[in-house]
């Protein structure tokens, strides 16, 4: 067993908000929202992180992608705009050593981020 949160969501022994679930990637509300749509999109596998995957895992990654494109149309931000985030590493400013992906929406982004 790891200690880690992600992992223990996706295997439902601690509670989140689900999107969407299958057998390889979960999308999960953020309990912490930075805009009126943040959604993460994680493996079921424990992926540390984007520095850590593998040409082996590229199907998995696309599929990532694509459940969250399928996201943004459900949530409806598809045609206004949306972002997607990728916090790797420590001054990347990842805070959970999970891979996810932020989905972002339902207001103006701004650029550069902080
Ligand atoms: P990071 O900083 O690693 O890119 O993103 C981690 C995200 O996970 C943060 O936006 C944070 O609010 C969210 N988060 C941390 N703990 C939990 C949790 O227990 N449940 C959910 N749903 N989100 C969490
Ligand atoms: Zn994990």
């Amino acid at each position: 067993m790891n200690d880690c949160i992600f992992c223990a969501i996706a295997a439902h022994e601690l509670p989140a908000t689900f999107v969407r679930e299958d057998d390889e990637v979960l999308a999960i509300r953020d309990v912490n929202p930075q805009a009126p749509v943040h959604v993460l999109i994680l493996p079921r596998e424990h992926i540390e992180s984007v520095a850590e995957l593998t040409p082996s895992q590229d199907g998995l990654w696309g599929r990532m992608l694509h459940v969250a494109q399928a996201i943004a149309e459900d949530e409806g931000i598809d045609e206004t705009g949306f972002r997607l985030v990728v916090n790797t590493g420590k001054a990347g400013g990842q805070t959970v050593d999970h891979l996810h992906i932020h989905l972002l929406g339902g207001r103006p982004m701004t650029w550069p981020p902080g």
